[in-house]
């Protein structure tokens, strides 16, 4: 198998996607939103958004999968950032290029790949909007079309997203290897450390903005019965699942963090306890809303949560242990709630 080649312009393609301050960052709910569309519409089992780094590719996005990354050097999207249009291999098995890939021959068994470079705004080519499957395929003109707007649509957000973000998020300022620390690789949240490494600026914004912040507690209610009952894959699955809702559930900048287990802590921004309490409603509503898909066939999950405000100046883990009183009550109430106090109680 010959090594995944190189383009001529490397060294000013890798700074290009380094400041754009992407790598080892969450991920973020637009582009869930756009893999999972693209998923649907190709009728395909993966998409991811994967940026192309030294010597890894490292995903953005990603549905489908449960890497987080993989070498560059076997990779079909070094491949396709080399060209202008979509990079297609209908049958990886006859491709003398991919034949004996080890993500061929092995897991995830790829035989159709297709994969579109994204551009930077001096138009290096960073990563790719890429799908694969199982089977070989072929892809219609209609098919090719619709799978080239989505990569527009993401290249667009990417490069939109730099801009916005260069001066102004202190979250994206830390190193690489900083910020790859704080991240959980299963759900791509931020860890708990990123609550220690992330309060003192929180709290800054929220007093500059004149106002609150607000901490929310959540946790899967009896999930040790779906791991119990449907595997701990599973389990792992209704996880991803239900971080990808929380995400949807939140406003882009409000903090998530996988706090351990079955248990996510976000931190936000609000007016008041009003504001907190809708939010917290909004999450636990678009959890229990829907069953999640699991390969196994639907399963209906709810979590609970407790919430409260920071009172001024409070250290986080004070809060947090409020919070989680808050949880408590709500399991005793019953599950599937959310209950609030206030600051000092
Ligand atoms: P409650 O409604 O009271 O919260 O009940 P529960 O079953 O959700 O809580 P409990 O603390 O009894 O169980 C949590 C389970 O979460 C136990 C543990 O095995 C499981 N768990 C923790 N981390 C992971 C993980 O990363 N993946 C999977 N699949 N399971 C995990
Ligand atoms: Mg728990
Ligand atoms: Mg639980």
């Amino acid at each position: 198998m010959p090594a995944c080649p190189i383009p001529t312009d490397e060294a000013l393609r890798q700074r290009t996607l380094e400041d754009m301050n992407l790598l080892d960052t969450p991920a973020e709910h637009y582009l869930d939103t756009l893999v999972r569309l693209t998923q649907e519409l190709a009728q395909v089992d993966t998409v991811l958004i994967s940026l192309i780094d030294q010597d890894r590719q490292w995903f953005k996005a990603r549905i489908g999968l449960d890497a987080s990354e993989t070498p560059r050097s076997i990779s079909f999207c070094g491949y396709a950032i080399l060209g202008d249009d979509t990079f297609l291999v209908p049958d990886a098995e006859h491709d003398p290029r991919f034949a004996d890939n080890p993500l061929v021959l092995d897991e995830p068994h790829i035989r159709f790949y297709a994969g579109h470079p994204l551009r930077a705004g001096n138009g290096k080519a960073i990563g790719t909007l890429c799908m694969f499957g199982p089977r070989p395929r072929l892809l219609s003109q209609a098919e090719q079309t619709n799978f080239r707007d989505l990569a527009t649509l993401a290249e667009g957000y990417l490069q939109l997203r730099s801009l916005i973000t260069r001066n102004r998020d202190l979250r994206q300022q830390m190193d690489r290897e900083q910020r790859k620390a704080l991240l959980d690789p299963l759900t791509q949240l931020w860890n708990r450390g990123a609550l220690t490494a992330f309060q003192a600026h929180e709290q800054r914004l929220a007093m500059e903005n004149g106002l609150q912040l607000g901490a929310l507690f959540a946790d899967l209610d009896h999930f040790k019965a779906v791991n119990d009952n449907h595997g701990h894959a599973a389990g792992d699955q209704v996880l991803c699942e239900c971080a990808r809702r929380l995400r949807a559930a939140l406003r882009p900048d409000d903090l998530l963090v996988r706090q351990g287990g079955e248990e996510f802590v976000a931190l936000l921004r609000v007016k008041d306890d009003e504001e907190l309490k809708r939010i917290a409603q909004r999450v636990r509503q678009l959890i229990a809303g829907t069953p999640l898909q699991l390969p196994s066939g639907p399963l209906g999950v709810t979590l609970s949560i407790g919430c409260t405000l920071l009172s001024a100046g409070e250290q986080i883990d004070a809060a947090l242990a409020r919070a989680d009183s808050a949880l408590y009550a709500a399991k005793q109430g019953g599950r599937d709630q959310v209950v609030y106090v206030p600051p000092g109680s």
